[in-house]
C-alpha cells in the first residue's frame, strides 16, 4: 500500500509551493489507491501557532485536497501533531543510544559554538565526531547537569561513508564521504530536531514515498544515514523543483500573491487552481491543460514531473480560471458568485435566495468575460444600480429615426405579453423593420440608455434582466 505524507510547519500560510506539494502527494495517493497522510511539523515552538494549523487545513480543503490520517481525522499511526509525539522521539533517540549509534553530550550550547569557530579557524570544516564532544563528559560535568536540572543534548555519529540516493525525479545523487559531521538530534529541551523527527514519523506512518520540494534535498543525507541506523526501509524520495516567478527567481512575495488564501478571495475556482497548480512541473501525455479532476488522476505518474524548475505564471492561471468561469456549471459559478455579490453589497443572502433564477441568468450573461469571480460585481452593478441617462437630442435625420425607433420600443415593450427574451427580440425586428433605424447605431443607443456603456452583457439579456419597470425608466429618461 502506498503511503505518502503532507508535512507543513504551520508558521504561516499555504504558499503556492507548499499546495502545489501536498496535490502532488494527493494526486500520487490517489493514482495508486494510496493514503494520503497529514502530519504538522510543529517543532518549532515559537513560530508555530494553531491559527496557521487551522489555516492550512483550510486552504487545503478549499482546494479539495482530503487526508486520511491526519491531526484532526486521526489514524492508526498517530498522533499527527510533532508536539504530541515527544515521548517517542525520545524513545527512538534512547535506542540509538543503546545501539552505541549516538550518544550523549554534556556540553553547554556556548561550548559548541567554540568548537565550530575552532574548528574553522583552523581551516577545517565544522565537523564534530564523538572524540571531540565527549571530552566534555567529565564527571563533575556530569553531576553539574543533574544538580541543575539539565538534560545533555545527544548527537548522532554520522557514520563516514559515501550515501546514494536515487531520486524518482532527480536521479542518482552521491553524497561524498565525509561532506558532515556527527550532528544532533535531540535538544535539551528534549525537542528533535527536524531531520530526526521527519525519519522518525516517516517510519512509524510506513510512508512509502517521500515527495517534497527540492530545498529538502541536501536534508536527505542525514535522513538516509538515520534511516540506515534504525535499520528501517528506505522510502523512495521525490524531489520536486522549485516554483519560480516569471523573473526567474524563487517565487516569493515580491512576484505578488503566492498564498492559496489570497487566490481564494479574489476569486479562483478551486477546481481551475486544483487544475493550474498540477500543470507547475507536472504534465499531461497529451499536452493537454485543461483537465479534470478524473483526468488528472488518472494521469498522475511522477515520470511526468518535470526536472527543471516551473514558471509561476499568474496571467496564465487567470485565463485557466477564465475557462472555468465560462464552462462550469452554472449553479455552481451562482453559489462560487453570491459571496462577492453581498461583500460587495450589491444583494443580500436572502435576496440572492429568493431571486435565484434572476441571478443566475445574470450571472451568466456576464461571465464570458471575466476571468476571476470578484470581476463580476462591477460587471452586474448596472442591473442594480442607478444610472444617470442624459436625455438625447437627436441632430439629424438618422439620429432622429434612432429616437423614435427607441420611442416605439418603450410603448411596444410597455404592453408586452410575456416578458421573455423572444418577445424581445419580435419588438426590437418590428421595429428595425417599421422604422429602419440604421441597426447598429439603433443597438449601440439602447445599450446606452440602458448601461451607460459601450459594452457589456447581450443587449436583449441586458432588457431581459433589467426587467420592464427598469427598462422604461431609463428609456423614459433618455426620451424625455
Ligand atoms: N516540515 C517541512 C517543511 O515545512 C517538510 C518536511 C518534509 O517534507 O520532509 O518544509
Amino acid at each position: 500500500m502506498i503511503r505518502v505524507r503532507f508535512a507543513p510547519s504551520p508558521t504561516g500560510y499555504l504558499h503556492v509551493g507548499g499546495a502545489r506539494t501536498a496535490l502532488f502527494n494527493y494526486l500520487f495517493a490517489k493514482h495508486y489507491d494510496g493514503k494520503f497522510v497529514l502530519r504538522i511539523e510543529d517543532t518549532d515552538v515559537s513560530r508555530s501557532t494553531k491559527e496557521y494549523e487551522e489555516q492550512l487545513m483550510e486552504s487545503l480543503l478549499w482546494m479539495g485536497i482530503t487526508w486520511d490520517e491526519g491531526p484532526d481525522v486521526g489514524g492508526e499511526t498517530g498522533p499527527y501533531r510533532q508536539t504530541e509525539r515527544t515521548d517517542i522521539y525520545v524513545k527512538m533517540v534512547e535506542e540509538l543510544i543503546n545501539s552505541g549509534k549516538a550518544y550523549r553530550v554534556y556540553a553547554y550550547p556556548e561550548e559548541i559554538e567554540t568548537l565550530h569557530d575552532d574548528l574553522l579557524s583552523q581551516g577545517k570544516p565544522p565537523h564534530y565526531d564523538q572524540q571531540m564532544l565527549e571530552k566534555f563528559n567529565t564527571s563533575e560535568r556530569k553531576k553539574e547537569f543533574e544538580d541543575k536540572g539539565l538534560n545533555p543534548v545527544v548527537f548522532f555519529k554520522m557514520p563516514r561513508k559515501e550515501y546514494r540516493l536515487v531520486d524518482l525525479i532527480k536521479g542518482e545523487v552521491i553524497f561524498k564521504e565525509g561532506s558532515i559531521g556527527d550532528f544532533v538530534i535531540l535538544r535539551s529541551n528534549n525537542q528533535p530536531i527536524y531531520n530526526f523527527a521527519v525519519v522518525v514519523d516517516d517510519i512509524l506512518m510506513e510512508i512509502t514515498h517521500v515527495i517534497r520540494g527540492d530545498d529538502h534535498l541536501s536534508n536527505t543525507l542525514r535522513q538516509l544515514a538515520l534511516y540506515e541506523a534504525f535499520e528501517a526501509p528506505i522510502p523512495f524520495f521525490a524531489h520536486v523543483s522549485m516554483i519560480l516567478g516569471p523573473d526567474g527567481k524563487k517565487l516569493s512575495k515580491r512576484h505578488g500573491d503566492t498564498s492559496v488564501e489570497q487566490f481564494r478571495d479574489k476569486g479562483f475556482l478551486p477546481e481551475a487552481f486544483f487544475n493550474f497548480l498540477t500543470l507547475l512541473g507536472w504534465s499531461h501525455p497529451e499536452g493537454k491543460e485543461i483537465l479534470s479532476y478524473g483526468e488528472i488522476i488518472e494521469s498522475f505518474t511522477i515520470d511526468r514531473v518535470n526536472t527543471s524548475a516551473a514558471i509561476f505564471d499568474e496571467a496564465k492561471a487567470r485565463w485557466m480560471n477564465g475557462v472555468y468561469i465560462r464552462e462550469t456549471d452554472l449553479d455552481r459559478i451562482t453559489d462560487l458568485t453570491i459571496p462577492f455579490l453581498v461583500r460587495a453589497g450589491l444583494i443580500t443572502l436572502e435576496e440572492a435566495n429568493a431571486n435565484r433564477k434572476w441571478l443566475k441568468r445574470a450571472i451568466d450573461s456576464v461571465r464570458k468575460g471575466v476571468e476571476l469571480l470578484q470581476e463580476i460585481p462591477e460587471k452586474m452593478k448596472l442591473y442594480f444600480e442607478e444610472i444617470q441617462v442624459k436625455p438625447l437630442r437627436p441632430e439629424n435625420e438618422e439620429q432622429r429615426k434612432v429616437f423614435r425607433s427607441l420611442e416605439a420600443f418603450k410603448d411596444r415593450i410597455e404592453y408586452l405579453n410575456s416578458w421573455s427574451n423572444e418577445e424581445i427580440v419580435s419588438t426590437i425586428k418590428e421595429i428595425l423593420k417599421e422604422i429602419k433605424p440604421d441597426r447598429k447605431a439603433f443597438y449601440m443607443s439602447l445599450r446606452h440608455v440602458l448601461t451607460a456603456s459601450e459594452e457589456g452583457p447581450e443587449l436583449v439579456d441586458v432588457v431581459f434582466l433589467l426587467g420592464r419597470n427598469k427598462t422604461l425608466h431609463r428609456l423614459q429618461q433618455a426620451l424625455r
